[in-house]
């Protein structure tokens, strides 16, 4: 076709425009991405059409960052790299996208298809669709323009329809400069409606819930992030009230009730998951974080029974009998059975509730003292302690934390009073998620961010201290500087003189890479220090950190679960031996 005869039918538009213009029709309305050949100019022209484009320094930062904003908002993140190796930074983060049952769309440049599928060695050649595939929700490619409105609108409902998850869209470069007519382009493109429609439970279903839950003598409420990301608080916390039954939290789901409420059993969580005999999960799966629903945490053998709420009907005896699945989404379950418990519905058994709410008080006054302390250097309580009191005067702030003790120490300590205010290191434990979920939770909300970080876990997001100076967001990260991974105190075995394979450099003066961009970068020695400046960063919506120097003896391996390292019977009986010498 010549320009003159195009001229002749009238505006055109191309791959680029229908992609954005898709994107923004369905409300899609902020990219994080890291440019490159082929997506530099879509980048460029999203900016220019008003969609916030956050450009990263590495794509899972981005990619976590897109991953983290599916959960806040229901709808998908988008994260957007270039082809190759940028696809492959960008997949882990869709992996754990999906893992976490979070929408995200990974939008992926790719090179020439007749070149790649014939293996002929293009710049970056790679079949990515089907690298993609196994570790995503769904994966699509878009070959000609006047498919991206649909293309884009199965990216979406494959996204957040059922339970969510990630979406793979692959997008050949040539696609991108294809043109098409205007009004026909307009035409195209496909505005999803109720992509998350509402899933009823049966009504059956709902009565055998309720048949369980009336026999009850030790009733237990497990609320996990799918409740949270169900965004149903209202009527969650009217069903957790009206039980009367004690609840624990999952990590994510803190704050979904504030901790500090009557109900809330997170301090005494060993005593609840061993005596409960009937187990209500909401949005909470009984994988590896719950010992799989048996084990001695669970007081093995048990007789308990499950009644589990939840959008994915294989997720039901996944790990061990449900007795009363109730699939459905979150909101429409809880309303149902709030419905069915009725007017006149007797609340758990107050010896029960009694006996729960006396180990909390008696666990919490006890976890209080041990919060005080003054030690030089400062251990995890006493750091912790003064974070406590940060978040407790700034209910509306968003805690990230990453790292192992710093992470369990942290989610146990800091209490959270509104929901989806803790984002961590979700279903895989992943390090790295730190500063792309703390970039995409104050973009998404517009709130200050507190980052309580590991050293470690923060060495692998840490060069978007940039990113954070370049938007200038309202972020604080707190860096718990222990000289390495788990402890800073461990050993070479060869006595040689490389440092032990979890230390760090002594001494690391974290807070110069924050001032290295303009920000605020301080070092910490004592809880009055640290208070005093993470206060200051909140308050000032500043880009800081604050290098907090923690004991190198304070922690242990792994922390929580160390368990799960496999143990060496040759390395003890070598070690032994060698004592004995
Ligand atoms: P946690 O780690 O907090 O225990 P999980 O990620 O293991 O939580 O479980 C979340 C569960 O919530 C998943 O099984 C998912 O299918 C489910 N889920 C997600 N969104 C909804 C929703 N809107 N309604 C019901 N269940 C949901
Ligand atoms: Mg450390």
């Amino acid at each position: 076709m010549t320009e003159e005869s195009t001229a002749a039918q009238g505006p055109i538009t191309d791959g680029f425009h229908l992609l954005i213009d898709a994107l923004k029709l369905n409300g899609l309305n902020t990219i994080y991405n890291v440019p490159g050949i082929p997506i530099t100019d879509l980048g460029r022209y999203a900016q220019g059409e008003g969609i916030r484009v956050l450009s990263f320094r590495h794509e899972q930062n981005a990619g976590n960052a897109a991953a983290i904003a599916g959960y806040l908002t229901k709808k998908p993140g988008i994260c957007m790299t270039v082809s190759a190796p940028g696809f492959l930074n960008g997949l882990t983060a869709l992996a754990h996208a999906t893992t976490n049952c979070w929408p995200m769309i990974l939008i992926s440049g790719s090179s020439e298809r007749e070149v790649v599928d014939l293996m002929q060695g293009d710049y970056e050649e790679m079949d990515q669709l089907a690298i993609a595939k196994p570790l995503c929700k769904a994966a699509f490619r878009i070959l000609h323009a006047e498919d991206i409105g649909i293309g884009v609108a199965r990216a979406i409902r494959a996204a957040v329809s059922g339970r969510p998850g990630g979406v793979y869209l692959d997008i050949p470069g040539s696609l991108l400069g294809q043109v098409m007519d205007a009004a026909e382009g307009e035409k195209s493109l496909v505005k999803v409606i109720d992509p998350a429609p509402a899933q009823i439970p049966a009504p059956d279903a709902v009565a055998r819930a309720i048949e369980v839950l009336i026999s009850a003598r030790k009733p237990l409420i497990i609320l996990g992030k799918g409740a949270a990301y169900a965004q149903a608080d209202d009527l969650v916390r009217e069903l957790v009230e009206k039980s009367g039954i004690p609840y624990l939290p999952m990590s994510m789901a803190k704050g979904l009730l504030p901790d500090t409420h009557v109900q809330s059993a997170s301090a005494a969580r060993s005593m609840v998951l061993k005596e409960s005999d009937v187990v209500l999960m909401v949005g909470a799966r009984l994988n590896w974080l719950l010992s799989h629903g048996k084990s001695k945490q669970w007081g093995e053998p048990h007789s308990k029974k499950f009644i589990q709420i939840d959008i994915e009907p294989r997720e039901m005896d996944s790990n061990i009998e449900i007795a009363a699945p109730l699939v459905g989404d979150i909101g429409s379950v809880a309303s149902a059975l709030i419905d069915a418990m009725g007017d006149d519905w007797q609340k758990a058994p107050e010896e029960w509730t009694s006996a729960v709410r006396t180990k909390v008080v008696g666990n919490v006054e006890r976890m209080a003292s041990r919060l005080q302390n003054n030690s030089n250097p400062m251990d995890y309580n006493a750091a912790l302690g003064a974070l406590k009191n940060i978040i407790k005067d700034r209910p509306d702030a968003i805690l990230v934390n990453e790292g192992a003790n710093t992470l369990d120490f942290a989610r146990s300590i800091i209490d959270i009073y509104k929901p989806r205010k803790r984002l961590d290191v979700g279903t895989w434990g992943v390090m790295g998620i730190g500063m792309g979920s703390a970039i995409a939770a104050a973009v998404e909300t517009g709130k200050p961010v507190l980052a309580v970080e590991g050293d470690s876990a923060f060495g692998f997001s840490g060069m978007e201290v940039e990113t954070i100076c370049r938007y200038n967001l309202p972020i604080c990260v707190v860096v718990f500087n222990n000289n390495g991974i788990y402890r800073g105190d461990g050993v070479n075995r060869s006595g040689g003189e490389d440092p032990a394979t979890t230390s760090f450099v002594e001494g690391a003066r974290y807070d110069l890479m924050m001032q290295a961009f303009g920000g605020v970068g301080i070092t910490a020695n004592t809880p009055d220090e640290l208070t005093r400046a993470v206060a200051e960063a909140m308050d000032s919506g500043k880009p800081t950190l604050v290098n907090t120097v923690i004991d190198p003896k304070a922690g242990k391996e792994s922390g929580n679960i160390g368990s799960l390292n496999p143990t060496s019977i040759v390395a003890d009986a070598r070690a032994a031996a060698k004592a004995q010498v």
